[in-house]
C-alpha cells in the first residue's frame, strides 16, 4: 500500500508540475544529476549545495506518513515483552538498536547533561544515554512509537512540534539525530530548532548516511541509502558545512568507522571522509564569541 501511495504522490506532484526550487534556500535554478525509476529526480542546488529528491516531499503528508507506516510496522517489527525485559538488561548490546557506538563518541565530545534525541523512534537510544549518565528526553512524529517507548522503556518521548517549541532556549547540552535528517522535509525548520534549543558550547551530533562516502560516489542511485520514498535528501559534508555555520556552529567530521580523530572544517573546505555513515559533530559557540567574530569579520 504505502508504496502505492507514494506512486500516486509522486504522479500527482509531476502532473501539477511542482516546482523544482530548493527545499531547503528556494534557489529557483537547480540541477538535475541523475534520474531514478524514470519519475525521481535527484538533484542539487548550487546556492546551498543541497542534494534533494524530486518530486519534494510536504511537511504534511510526511508526517502523515510517518503515523501510517510505523502503525503497520508495528504489530510486526517492535519486540514482544519478553525481548524488551531482555534489551534493557544488556541495555541493547549487540543487538540492532545497540547505539554504544553513538553514545561513546557523544560521550567523548560532549559533557553530560540534558540530551534531547531528536528522531528517537520507541525510545530505546534514550534508554541507553540514560544509562550512560545523560538526562536524556526524546522527540519523535510517529505516536505509536512514542506510546511504545513512554509505555515499555518509560522514557520521556515529546510527539508533538508545539511540544518543542514550548521548550526553553538553551535548555540542552546535547542534541543528537541519527538516521532522521535524511527523512525530514523542512531542514530548515529541524536546524532552528537545533540551534534555539542548545545551549552555549552545547554539541549537536548529527549521523546521516554519507552520500559522498565511497560507495555512494562508486554506486550512485543504486546505492540503497539515497534518494527513496522514506529519503528526501542525499546529505554530505558540503552542505553541512555550508549551512551550520550561519546558525552559530563550528564543525568537525568523522565517518564510519568512527575510528579516527573527528577532522575539522576549515577554509580549504571538508576533509575526504569515505564511510558508508557521516558524522557531524557542531558545537554552539557562546553568544560573546559570535559577537566578537561578527565585530572583527572574520
Ligand atoms: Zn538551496
Amino acid at each position: 500500500m504505502a508504496h502505492l501511495s507514494f506512486a500516486f504522490k509522486t504522479l500527482t506532484r509531476l502532473v501539477t508540475a511542482q516546482p523544482r526550487d530548493c527545499p531547503y534556500c528556494g534557489a529557483r535554478e537547480t540541477q538535475l544529476l541523475a534520474r531514478k525509476k524514470l519519475l525521481l529526480e535527484l538533484r542539487r542546488c548550487p546556492d546551498c549545495l543541497l542534494k534533494f529528491r524530486y518530486p519534494k516531499e510536504d511537511a504534511r503528508s510526511n508526517l502523515e506518513f510517518y503515523q501510517e507506516e510505523y502503525s503497520e510496522g508495528m504489530t510486526t517489527e517492535m519486540p514482544s515483552d519478553a525481548e524488551i525485559a531482555r534489551l534493557m538488561e544488556t541495555n541493547f548490546a549487540g543487538s540492532d538498536r545497540d547505539l554504544s557506538i553513538n553514545v561513546g563518541l557523544v560521550d567523548r565530545h560532549a559533557r553530560k547533561g540534558r540530551l534531547l534525541d531528536y528522531g528517537c523512534s520507541w525510545g530505546y537510544g534514550l534508554h541507553q544515554f540514560r544509562q550512560a549518565g545523560f538526562d536524556a528526553v526524546g522527540f519523535e512524529i510517529s505516536k505509536p512509537r512514542g506510546d511504545f517507548g513512554r509505555e515499555k522503556l518509560s522514557v520521556e518521548i515529546l510527539n508533538d512540534f508545539k511540544q518543542l517549541e514550548a521548550l526553553t532556549p538553551g535548555s540542552f547540552d546535547v542534541i543528537h539525530t541519527s538516521h532522521v535528517l535524511e527523512h525530514v522535509p523542512d531542514l530548515k525548520y529541524a536546524l532552528n530548532t537545533f540551534r534555539r534549543l542548545l545551549a552555549d558550547d552545547g554539541v549537536l551530533f548529527i549521523f546521516v548516511p554519507n552520500a559522498a562516502g565511497q560507495q555512494a560516489r562508486e554506486m550512485g542511485l543504486k546505492w540503497g541509502h539515497h534518494i527513496s520514498e522514506k529519503h528526501v535528501s542525499a546529505l554530505d559534508a558540503e552542505f553541512f558545512r555550508r549551512s551550520l555555520p550561519e546558525y552559530g556552529f563550528s564543525l568537525s567530521f568523522s565517518s564510519y568507522p568512527h575510528n579516527a580523530a573527528p577532522r575539522r572544517a576549515d577554509a580549504q573546505g571538508v576533509p575526504q571522509l569515505d564511510g558508508i555513515e557521516l558524522l557531524v559533530i557542531a558545537r554552539r559557540e557562546a553568544e560573546v564569541v559570535r559577537l566578537e567574530l561578527a565585530s572583527t569579520g572574520t
